[in-house]
């Protein structure tokens, strides 16, 4: 595969075997100051199984994680629009050989449908999803375009979607050009393995099983002006060390040709799917601990990189893990096209194992003093990619970040919250409020008024 050398990627797993405390605490300190890991550092991170180590790891990665993002999480649900697709994933009910699915395709009146659904409890990012295909009359590109148009134009009263974000097939630079226009958010594509054996094995059929186009999908995203774009291997795969680093080497990639890296990275571990065997038992499945460890890593390697947590791991692993540098959860998803309503139900893509609510992810997020954010300002304000990381880097979003997530968190309470969670929410506000400084103080109080007023939609 272009970008990924596999013999170093090799070569890196083979001598990493050994590092002990005085090679590992070096590098913890040097991730403590925020500065990113070389892959040779990111390798003898994972390389790691004392568990005495593996703590410091964690604790690294929790002074990281609150260091840059504070204690924001974002919270987004995703979209399906369709189940057709052209490929043959090994690991996905959509596969085009999987005779027995039902398949399903939203219409623009359909897809407003379902984003009410999900405004009517508040949410305010969604992630619109597909399989690789168009529909009938309309190539891929019309379809997921007018798919976007139509998730921005829904409206429940005052409330609409501010952030409408992308994972679908990989296209040209001139059919991202398209995307792009229909002002998405984050353009995200998974690798799915960067071991180019594995990927020839587990994609059969159609445009995805050619590895190197998929790859150079992000650079033409990055070419046709979309900065904002979000990567991922699937767990599960190959050996999650191998995978890791070489994503490592993808965004060096990146970072070397368009000034800046990914926005965010997702780190899916595979789950059952309806009508393949083989997500039943894949071969190389990441153990909690393993799991649990990547995260930390990837915080430490990439700290200024945005981290995605899904409803495929359970309650009480996203609850533990957020603490190690996730900044964005799903809630209450659906993987399904129409999922949301209670009208026909159809297939989903896998199974998801977080069924809890969006006011009960709130809830939990309060309990453990996180302030969960709807905030899209820095989309809105045109702050994305190397304008984003220019800012994010010496530490000047942060006030921002911090006032935007509160307004929007108030915002939420407001309009959405049952009396006890508004109760415990107020509270946090409170709380949070008091640590910012004066100017941030200033800012927000301004917005809370505004918010109280009953307007809505402030940011800064
Ligand atoms: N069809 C497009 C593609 O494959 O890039 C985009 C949508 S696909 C529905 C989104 C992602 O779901 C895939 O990239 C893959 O990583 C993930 N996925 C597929 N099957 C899965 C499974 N059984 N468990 C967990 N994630 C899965
Ligand atoms: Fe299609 Fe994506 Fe599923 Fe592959 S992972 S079968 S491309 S929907």
């Amino acid at each position: 595969m272009k970008h990924i050398d596999e013999n170093k990627i090799q070569d890196l797993l083979n001598n990493a075997g050994k590092a002990g405390e005085d090679k590992i605490v070096p590098i913890l300190n040097k991730s403590r100051s925020l500065k990113r890991l070389a892959i040779e550092e990111t390798a003898a991170l994972l390389a790691v199984n004392d568990p005495r180590l593996v703590k410091k790891i964690f604790e690294a990665a929790a002074y990281v994680k609150n260091a840059i993002y504070g204690n924001r999480v974002v919270l987004f649900a995703p979209l399906y629009i369709s189940n057709f697709c052209a490929n043959e994933c090994v690991y996905c009910a959509f596969q085009s050989g999987n005779a027995g699915l039902k398949r399903k395709y939203l219409n623009a009146a359909e897809i407003r449908e379902q984003v009410e659904w999900l405004l009517k409890r508040g949410h305010k990012r969604i992630l619109v999803v597909a399989g690789e295909s168009g529909v009938p009359g309309k190539s891929a590109i019309e379809y997921y375009a007018e798919a976007v148009e139509a998730a921005y134009s829904a409206r429940v009263g005052q409330h609409y979607i501010k952030r409408v974000n992308i994972n679908c097939a990989p296209l040209s630079v001139e059919d991202f050009k398209k995307l792009k226009a229909s002002n998405i958010g984050t353009f995200q594509l998974f690798q799915e393995t960067y071991h180019d054996d594995t990927y020839r094995k587990c994609h059969l059929k159609g445009p995805k099983s050619d590895p190197d186009n998929r790859l150079d999908a992000i650079d033409r995203a990055f070419s046709a002006g979309i900065d904002d774009v979000g990567i991922g291997p699937l767990y599960g795969l190959y050996d999650y060390r191998f995978e890791t680093l070489a994503m490592m080497m993808h965004i060096e990639h990146l970072e070397k040709k368009f000034n800046v890296g990914p926005h965010t990275i997702s780190v899916p571990r595979i789950e059952p799917a309806v009508g393949s065997e083989f997500s039943l038992h894949p071969p190389y499945q990441v153990s909690d601990d393993d799991f649990k460890k990547l995260v930390a890593v990837i915080r430490l390697s990439v700290p200024y990189t945005g981290m995605i947590l899904t409803t495929r791991e359970t309650a009480e692993m996203r609850d533990e893990v957020i603490s190690l540098g996730i900044s964005q959860i799903s809630a209450e998803s659906k993987t399904s096209p129409g999922g949301y309503s209670d009208s026909e139900k159809w297939d989903g893509q896998f199974t998801t194992s977080d069924k809890r609510s969006l006011e009960e992810l709130v809830g939990m997020l309060i309990e453990k003093n996180y302030i969960p954010s709807f905030c899209a300002a820095c989309y809105r304000r045109e702050r994305t990619g190397e304008s984003f990381m220019s800012l994010a880097k010496p530490g000047l979003i942060k006030g921002m970040c911090s006032v935007n997530a509160l307004v929007t968190f108030k915002e939420y309470l407001a309009d959405f919250a049952s009396p006890k969670i508004k109760e415990t929410g107020y509270e946090l506000i409170e709380r949070e409020t008091a640590k910012l400084d004066e100017k941030s103080r200033a800012q927000i109080s301004k917005l809370f008024s505004a918010v109280d007023a009953g307007m809505r939609d402030e940011y800064v």
